[in-house]
């Protein structure tokens, strides 16, 4: 039979039809049950015209029933896109146009969302409504073509696939740097590939309990559904909104006996900052893995010192080359908080090469351009050659090569260390953002005349702060109001939490905004602020700048809290 993921569930639903497989707070599923729905729904979706290689959006925030979706829509032959419902309509949009799906699923939670993308009518002979909720919908602005009940008129016997392991089963759509959203596509060999080699490497059983932490939208979510069901484990989705509290969420860990952790640095280390782990906590907990962000050395040695019957793993990739390319497991707890932790060796048929500007190896120690090739490549963006092209090459004979954007170095002990990025692509949150795209919202709003976008690093949960600098027009163009502009085309996340209000841009000396000194600006800005804040310095009066700081540290979407005036 031809490898494809749906076909471990199918798998444990044959072997353990009674086993757990999916659970979240009083909902669970077993894998039986698990098979026989995504069944019955891929035969909705097929009996509702869907096609090998149609996409169908999801916009289910995480629950049993998206994952039910997620198997459904697999098994229906089709690519699935998630929907990050957590973003504005606007935006969503975008990916609408690009993915052209047949289908959205929706649920009573998104069912806003629906009716604002609905609202234009650009998607509404194109795109159909597929309601995975046993309320009606018929109420909502939108007519939905199918409802839940419906699939209980079709079989939940397995269906045949016509589909092969090249074919993509998902396309994740992440930060664009034009301000359009890119979707990798990624097929069903990438995942079996890296999930086949991390269910090896870490001994992932059928007597698992594993954490799905992030957003189905995060291709970590991906390792958390399918290294599950390829053991036959237990899949425990943490719910969204216990997510970013660390109190709740080292008693989700406890309560739900874990085995498995995976999550991005941000969030583990929030939860060392307040202090919510007990020494030899987590008693059921094997193994604790990380990707996506930096680690810092500190919080892991907290982590280590209060855990020592677990082994911690840093898995590095981007969603290009599917979930993780490399791995390194920590052997023993660092004794220096400055000692850093390498991103480490490939994955099995992976490799990770270190290049110098004439693509050749760099010697060791040197910083170089870091390039994978292997398994995981996905084959490119989705219907935009220009951006594969610019990032995917050829390199050896017939092999392609994807060019990561990280800098990075090889160790003396022939491991890899990340360094840093070569462009304005940042993480925040846990969350992959190009400050281009920000910047091109801005660019859309007639009353600025001149903006600039920046990151600075912090010790705090959002690992970057984004900061906009900018000239109004008018004096009546204020910080919040623009705040609230943004948000209404940009995720929560993306929009920036400090402002700078300039009379002109600095610029360098060939006319470019001087983007280092706005970065200098912001940080005098803020230690100023912050010192007196603590009240060492009540009567510093800075600059002629303005800068105006939102409180919202775990990721509320809402106006500034504390407006910071320095005139
Ligand atoms: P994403 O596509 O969201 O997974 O983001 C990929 C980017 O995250 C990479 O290109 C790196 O810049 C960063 N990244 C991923 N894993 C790690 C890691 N373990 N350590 C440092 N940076 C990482």
């Amino acid at each position: 039979m031809t490898q494809l993921l749906q076909n471990w569930i199918s798998r444990a639903a044959q072997q353990r039809p009674e086993a757990v497989a999916v659970i979240m707070q009083d909902q669970s599923l077993t894998y039986g049950q698990l098979e026989e729905s995504a069944n019955r729904l891929a035969r909705l979706l097929q009996a509702a015209g869907c096609r090998r290689g149609d996409r169908v959006c999801f916009a289910i925030p995480k629950s049993p029933a998206a994952i039910i979706s997620i198997a459904g829509i697999l098994k229906a032959d089709c690519i699935h896109v998630p929907i990050d419902t957590s973003s504005p309509a606007p935006r969503i949009s975008k990916i609408i146009r690009s993915s052209e799906p047949r289908y959205i699923l929706g649920v009573e939670s998104s069912s806003g969302l629906l009716e604002e993308l609905f609202a234009q009518g650009e998607f509404n002979d194109s795109v159909g409504v597929g309601w995975m909720e046993t309320s009606p919908a018929e109420h909502r602005n939108f007519r939905a073509k199918f409802h839940w009940a419906d699939r209980n008129s079709y079989s939940a016997e397995p269906l045949e696939s016509s589909q092969c392991a090249a074919d993509p089963a998902h396309i994740l759509f992440t930060s664009g740097s034009t301000g359009e959203p890119k979707g990798v596509v990624i097929t069903h060999a990438n995942v079996i590939h890296f999930v086949e080699w991390a269910a090896r490497y870490f001994g992932i059983t059928g007597s698992d309990r594993v954490s799905c932490h992030p957003p189905l939208h995060f291709d970590l979510s991906v390792f958390d559904i399918f290294g599950a069901f390829a053991a036959g484990a237990q899949l425990h989705l943490v719910p969204p909104k216990v997510a970013l509290l660390p109190n709740k969420l080292a008693e989700f860990i406890r309560a739900s006996e874990l085995t498995q952790w995976f999550s991005v640095p941000s969030v583990l280390n929030y939860m060392a900052k307040f202090d919510v782990v007990k020494m030899n906590d987590f008693p059921a907990l094997r193994r604790l893995l990380w990707c996506g962000e930096v680690f810092p050395t500190p919080a892991l040695m907290y982590w280590m010192k209060r855990l020592p019957h677990v082994t911690f793993t840093n898995l590095y990739g981007p969603t290009e080359t599917t979930i993780a390319s490399s791995y390194y497991t920590v052997k023993s707890c660092p004794a220096d908080g400055a000692q850093a932790i390498p991103i480490g060796t490939a994955c099995e048929g992976e490799e990770l090469l270190v290049l110098d500007n004439d693509q050749r190896p760099t010697p060791v120690g040197e910083v170089g351009d870091l390039y994978i090739r292997g398994a995981g490549l996905s084959p490119g963006y989705w219907r935009n050659p220009t951006a594969t092209a610019a990032s995917f090459f050829s390199y050896g004979e017939g092999e392609r090569i994807y060019r990561t954007g990280d800098l990075a170095r090889i160790g003396q002990d022939g491991l890899i260390y990340f360094v840093g990025r070569l462009d304005t692509q940042i993480k925040s949150r846990g969350y992959r953002i190009e400050l281009g795209e920000i910047e091109t919202a801005l660019h859309d709003m007639p009353e600025l005349k001149e903006c600039a976008v920046v990151a600075l690093p912090t010790d705090g949960f959002e690992t970057s702060l984004i900061c906009c600098a900018y000239v109004a027009r008018d004096q009546g163009v204020t910080p919040p109001g623009i705040r609230s502009q943004l948000s209404k085309v940009l995720p929560p996340y993306m929009v920036p939490s400090h402002w700078m209000v300039l009379p002109q841009l600095p610029n360098n000396g060939n006319g470019k905004i001087d983007r280092r000194k706005i970065r200098e600006l912001f940080a005098i800005e803020l230690k100023t602020s912050r010192a007196a804040e603590r009240g060492q310095d009540r009567n510093s009066a800075p600059s002629s700048a303005e800068t105006f700081q939102s409180a919202d540290s775990m990721g509320s979407s809402s106006q500034p809290k504390n407006v910071v005036s320095f005139r």
